[in-house]
């Protein structure tokens, strides 16, 4: 009876120990330069509202380090091809002309990070300012929504390797089950579009909106892109964020949001 005691206990310690093992947290958020754009008219995205006022848009990728399970890429950015074109290229449907001042491989590399050092590529949405070089991480597992993957792989165009690896959700995921990294379902923008909340040790929870919305005053004001594509959906994905903010007390982070983008810390500084 003593020994099964006995037994019982060490295999519990030994759970505890491996538990621990597992156990971890985001202890570093690299935020990027991705590349921006120059739109000639902001009322696309403001349906509306400053008609003819053009507006500069950021765009940036997000490297998490989560400290058992290594590198998670946020997004990948317009692809690197354009930091060797000097005056950008031109996107006449929205009409905007994204740059490129500095490739995200090379970005990566400044802060002594190689594409196969990066185990997951989260994906907010296949557009092209997000998807740009997910074929850079060949070896990583690419993390989307199930419906946003089908959607885009049976476009003509394939927005990456339709074999690469991946790991397709359905709604919310809490990536590693330890509360630091959950995939949050907000479609919309696109069918299967999702965002990113984090909880960082000292920082404390963020949320990273992807194209949830694009910037300030489109939240301040829950306006909806004319190319969005459902207007129902973006409002009610909206609302899902704000009820994330107000739960969890985070910060929200508007990805294409010029003036909040350049008042954070660009790597190869970091948020803990
Ligand atoms: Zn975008």
């Amino acid at each position: 009876m003593r020994r099964i005691v006995r037994s019982i206990i060490s295999t519990a310690m030994l759970l505890i120990v491996a538990s621990s093992a597992q156990a971890g947290n985001v202890d570093r958020l690299y935020v990027i330069d991705c590349g921006w754009a120059h739109a000639a008219d902001q009322s696309l995205w403001s349906p509306g509202v400053n008609a003819g006022e053009p507006i500069d848009l950021s765009n940036n990728c997000y490297l998490i380090h989560h400290s058992s399970q290594g590198y998670l890429l946020w997004d990948t950015g317009i692809t690197d091809r354009l930091a060797a074109i000097p005056n950008g290229q031109y996107v006449p449907p929205t009409r905007q002309t994204w740059h490129r001042s500095q490739t995200l491989i090379a970005a990566l590399a400044a802060i002594g990070v190689r594409p196969a050092d990066v185990r997951y590529v989260g994906i907010s949405h296949f557009h092209p300012d997000h998807i740009g070089n997910v074929d850079e991480f060949s070896e990583a597992t690419v993390i989307m929504q199930r419906v946003e993957w089908n959607y885009a792989m049976q476009l003509p165009q394939k927005p990456f390797n339709p074999d690469h690896k991946a790991q397709l959700i359905e709604g919310d995921r809490d990536l590693f089950g330890d509360g630091t990294i959950l995939f949050i379902s907000t479609p919309g923008h696109t069918p299967g579009h999702q965002s990113l909340l984090l909880r960082l040790p000292k920082t404390g929870p963020l949320l990273l909106t992807g194209d949830a919305v694009h910037f300030q005053s489109n939240w301040d004001n829950r306006r909806v892109p004319a190319f969005n594509t459902d207007r129902d959906n973006t409002i009610a994905s909206m609302q899902r964020i704000a009820d994330f903010l107000a739960k969890e007390q985070a910060e929200l982070w508007i990805n294409h949001d010029k003036p909040s983008s350049e008042a954070r810390r660009h790597a190869p500084e970091f948020y803990e």
